[in-house]
Order: structure tokens, then sequence, then C-alpha cells
């Protein structure tokens, strides 16, 4: 039978790819998740992505980049590395660009990494499409309606007018996993995967705020290092930050921040 071209994402799905520790885990098991984000410029960017990926089901958060400080006065928990991600240490799952402003060296070392990788905000201008297409590991790749545009050097418009046909567009074209930011979003898998695109609704418009973005790339690589696959991890991770941003701002503005610090009430409400 022909798949849908649109499937909702459904709670019980959600509920059922949430990774739970057993009595056998240990923090190495659950994954490492490595956060490659922030610059001076943007360093709230890696403090956020690190947030989001505390409350994603990784057992670690290792951050590599020029935001170290920050990250540990806010989160003291997270592994930092004075090295590059090419020698930070075991990670299971890579999240490069948040924040990362022009270090297309960074990206390029994440892209090369043989473990999944998802590439988010400058990271999405800065990769190579050659580098993308040539990894053997998964590629999950996060734009918003802007960012889609410029990959596929067209107005934002013309993505907002055809969001299935572009985030179908993206991923034959990158050989990558990618989710569509908006409104709803919409999550199509890597050419010879799934072909239904999965589309999340659970959101509000109240995310539509600075940082927004960057908890959801957090949240969804430490999913991607607790083992699931690019398609669930960003799909449940689209679901759980929607959630949280409706817990968050209920109404009212919330920061980005209050986002990630709703989400275990989000994991806890869909499990
Ligand atoms: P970014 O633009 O990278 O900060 O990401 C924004 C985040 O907020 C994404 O998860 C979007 O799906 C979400 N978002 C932005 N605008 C809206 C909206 N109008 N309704 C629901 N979610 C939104
Ligand atoms: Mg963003």
């Amino acid at each position: 039978p022909d798949e849908p071209d649109l499937e909702a994402l459904q709670h019980a799905d959600v509920a059922r790819l949430l990774p739970v520790p057993s009595a056998e885990s240990d923090k190495y098991r659950r994954g490492v998740v490595g956060i490659a984000a922030g610059s001076a410029r943007y360093p709230g960017a890696a403090v956020l992505a690190v947030s989001g990926a505390l409350r994603g089901g990784a057992g670690a958060v290792r951050y590599v980049g020029p935001a170290a400080d920050g990250v540990i006065a806010r989160f003291p928990e997270t592994l930092v590395s004075d090295h590059g991600p090419a020698k930070a240490g075991r990670v299971q799952a890579w999240v490069v660009g948040p924040g990362v402003g022009d270090d297309a060296a960074t990206v390029a070392e994440v892209l090369a990494a043989e473990v999944p990788v998802l590439v988010d905000a400058d990271g999405l201008r800065l990769a190579d499409l050659d580098a993308v297409r040539a990894r053997t590991a998964p590629t999950l790749m996060t734009p918003h309606a802007g960012e889609a545009a410029a990959l596929l050097g067209v107005a934002r418009e013309e993505v907002e007018s055809a969001r299935l046909e572009s985030v179908r567009e993206l991923a034959a074209r990158y050989g990558a996993t990618v989710l569509l930011k908006g409104s709803t979003t919409l999550v199509a898998d890597a050419p010879g995967g799934r072909t239904g695109v999965r589309v999340n609704a659970t959101g509000t418009s109240w995310l539509a705020t600075a940082g927004s973005g960057d908890v959801l790339s957090g949240l969804a690589g430490s999913l991607l290092a607790a083992g699931l696959t690019a398609l669930d991890a960003g799909s449940v991770a689209a679901y759980l930050h929607g959630l949280a941003g409706r817990y968050a701002s209920d109404g009212a503005p919330a920061g980005a921040h209050d986002v990630a610090e709703s989400l275990p009430e989000a994991w806890r409400d869909t499990r």
C-alpha cells in the first residue's frame, strides 16, 4: 500500500520511542552527545543547546567550543574539552552549528565523524554539500524556512508556500534526514528511508523566540546519542519541544531557557 504523504506524529508512537535507562545502564551506555556550538559573539547558543541536550536522554553531554566557561557556570554536569571535535573523546552523536558564527573548520571536522550528526543554524550555511553527501553515518539537518531557502537558493516565500516539496527536495539533495521548522514541523527521511513525511503540531507560536531552535537541536542530538534514528530523534524532539513550549508559555511570553526547563514535564506527560 502507498504511504500517505504526511504522517501525523501520534502520542503513542512518541511514548514508545522515549529512551528509558535499564538496570544495566550507565552514563556511557545511555549515550554521550557532543555539542559543537557557540562563539565569542553567540555564547548563549552553546548554553541553550546544552540545556536541551541535558533533557534528551543521553547519559552525558560533552561540549567543545569557546563558550565552555559559560556552559559550566550554568550546567556543571557538562563535560568540556580543550580540543576540537575530532579529539574531544568518544561521543555517540554530534550537534554542530548553533551560534558557531564563521567557524567552518569545526563544522567540517564534525561532518567527518563516523557517528550521527545534527547540523543546525550557522552550521547549515557552512556545511559543504559534498561533505554531507559523503557521510556514511546518518545526518539530520534542522533548518527554519529562511535557512531552507538559502540552502535551496530560493526566496523564503517559496519555501513557505511549498513546505512539503521543500523538505523533500533538501533531503534528496543532501542525502540527509531534514527537519523543517515552523508553525508545524515536517521531518523528511533520508533517501531510501521512510517516504511519508512526519508532521508535528504540538508547538505554539510563543516558540517563535530567540534561542528556541538551539534548545531543539540539543534535545534532538541527545535522542540521537541515545540510539534513536535520525527520523525518530527529530520527530520526538519536535513533539516534546512543542509541548514544552506550551507549558513554558501557557499564554504568556517565555524565553528559550524556560522551554528547556519545561522539557522534563513534557517528557513525563508523554511517556
Ligand atoms: P529557530 O528559528 O531555529 O529558533 O527555531 C524556532 C523553533 O520554534 C522551532 O522549533 C519552530 O518549529 C518553533 N516555532 C517558530 N515559530 C513557530 C510558530 N509560529 N508556531 C509554532 N512553533 C514555532
Ligand atoms: Mg535557529
